[in-house]
């Protein structure tokens, strides 16, 4: 039994009749989960606050922006500050100078960047200009990695899609996913036969820098390296989305840890697209990479992109204040001991309950499968239990713990996530399992990686 939630069901009531579903982003309305959306009146630190007064420990985190934790008092200084000078101009300013050089400072291969309003406004916008550079028109995603809802890349994506099992979304014309090329992710031979058959026609392979979208499933040994030999090779471009990712799994993202822990040697991505943390929690994103290549937008080059409120003064300076505490505060080994500290944790409570689970990670970022087999790509997710994480997820939402509604989504923690906060969520965790235990039926054995 959840606990009732009698304004946010009002809310909701009154949200279905204005907002298609009561919701602005599909995952939101829990139709995965059942039961009533909590509707959030604020949010501090680690805490949510729903307008019935209930407080929750967040582990949303605005699906990975607020590294930080809620409502950081030098975040807020900031924003109050840069919302004193203006909301928006239209013209150049220097905040956005700021964010650039922060992000050119922290990821190597990135030269220049254009900023953007949202995670699907960049990979939309990278796409093109690979296409622009190479004049060749055919792009490479994997099965359930997730772009955002640009449409050529909405084929086979991960997120809501894998929330909701939509094999494929009316309104997406076949004209403009025939370019689309889906392989299995982590599929080494695949990717080699489609650069065998179509090489020539490739103007890009996108992938997910550590994919988060369908559950974390990071990339096997030589993966990543395989896509850069292979778009090298065939003259198309490499571009690693790294909006989950990025300033969050590392302070250069996953391309900080991957390329210190196995070298690249054929080098970087060519293009990398940005968002969330680097918003932290306002609408700016990024793409980004070398200079040869991002020369070719306008209105340097000849490819189009603008945007009437990009680069944003507020959502800069939002920005740039979240990147810099990352550092100043040591954010990325405190999120690594408490990540250890939680997936530790919840392996333990579902083992005792004999729960088939498995704990995946890109370092800090993890999710938690219920499925007893390795998650390698998009098949291996979805032979999870679903029954089993709705009822995981209702057991830990009545004990104020608020959990992604999705079980293919990460757990994204925070600089806020003290050790009193994880203690709260591991006093949820046996009741949880146990919960999971008896939706499942089943008493399979949990592993870790
Ligand atoms: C969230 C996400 C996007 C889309 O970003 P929006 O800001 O929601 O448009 C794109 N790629 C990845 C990997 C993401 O996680």
């Amino acid at each position: 039994m959840t606990h009732p939630a009698p304004a946010s069901a009002a809310l909701f009531d009154r949200a279905r009749a204005v907002i298609p579903g009561g919701v602005n982003s599909p995952v939101r309305a829990f139709g995965a989960v059942g039961g009533t959306p909590r509707f959030i009146a604020r949010a501090d630190g680690a805490t949510l606050t729903d307008v019935d007064g209930r407080d929750y420990v967040d582990l949303i985190g605005s699906w990975g922006p607020m590294i930080l934790g809620h409502s950081h008092p030098e975040v807020v200084a900031a924003v109050r500050e840069a919302a004193g000078l203006g909301f928006s101009f239209g013209t150049p300013a220097e905040a956005e100078v700021l964010l650039c050089e922060e992000i050119v400072s922290r990821v190597e291969p990135v030269e220049q960047v254009r900023l953007v309003n949202s995670g699907t406004e960049a990979t939309m916008s990278a796409i093109r200009l690979a296409r622009g550079v190479t004049g060749r028109s055919k792009i490479v995603k994997f099965a359930g990695c997730y772009h955002g809802h640009v449409d050529a890349l909405l084929a086979a994506a991960g997120s809501g899609l894998a929330t909701f099992s939509l094999p494929d979304t009316p309104g997406v014309t076949g004209a403009s996913a025939a370019d689309t090329l889906v392989l299995p992710y982590n599929d080494q031979e695949a990717l080699a036969a489609a650069f065998a058959e179509h090489g020539e026609d490739i103007a890009c392979v996108i992938t997910e820098a550590s994919p988060g979208n369908m559950g974390v499933v990071p990339p096997v040994d030589g993966f990543t390296q395989l896509i850069r030999k292979l778009t090298k090779a065939h003259g198309a471009l490499m571009v690693s989305d790294e909006v989950m990712t990025g300033f969050r799994v590392s302070d250069a993202g996953w391309y900080g840890y991957e390329s210190k822990r196995d070298g690249y040697p054929d080098g970087a991505a060519d293009l990398f697209t940005f968002g969330k943390v680097m918003g932290g929690g306002f609408p700016t994103a990024a793409f980004g990479g070398r200079r040869d290549v991002m020369e070719h937008l306008a209105p340097a080059g000849p490819v189009y992109q603008a945007g009437t409120l990009s680069g944003n003064p507020v959502a800069s300076a939002a920005g740039l204040t979240t990147l810099r505490l990352t550092r100043e505060l040591d954010v990325y080994p405190r999120l690594e001991v408490a990540a250890d500290t939680l997936r530790a944790a919840v392996g333990e409570a579902l083992t005792a309950e004999g729960v088939a689970h498995r704990i995946q990670s890109a370092n800090s970022m993890f999710s938690v499968f219920f499925t007893d087999r390795e998650v390698r790509d998009y098949d291996d997710a979805r032979t999870q239990d679903t029954q089993a994480h709705a009822a995981f997820f209702q057991s830990m939402l009545t004990s104020g713990v608020h959990l992604p509604p999705s079980a293919f989504e990460a757990w994204f923690l925070s600089y806020a996530h003290t050790d009193d906060v994880l203690d709260r969520i591991i006093t949820a965790l046996p009741a949880a399992a146990k919960a999971a235990a008896a939706a499942a039926g089943n008493a399979a054995e949990g592993s870790e990686s």
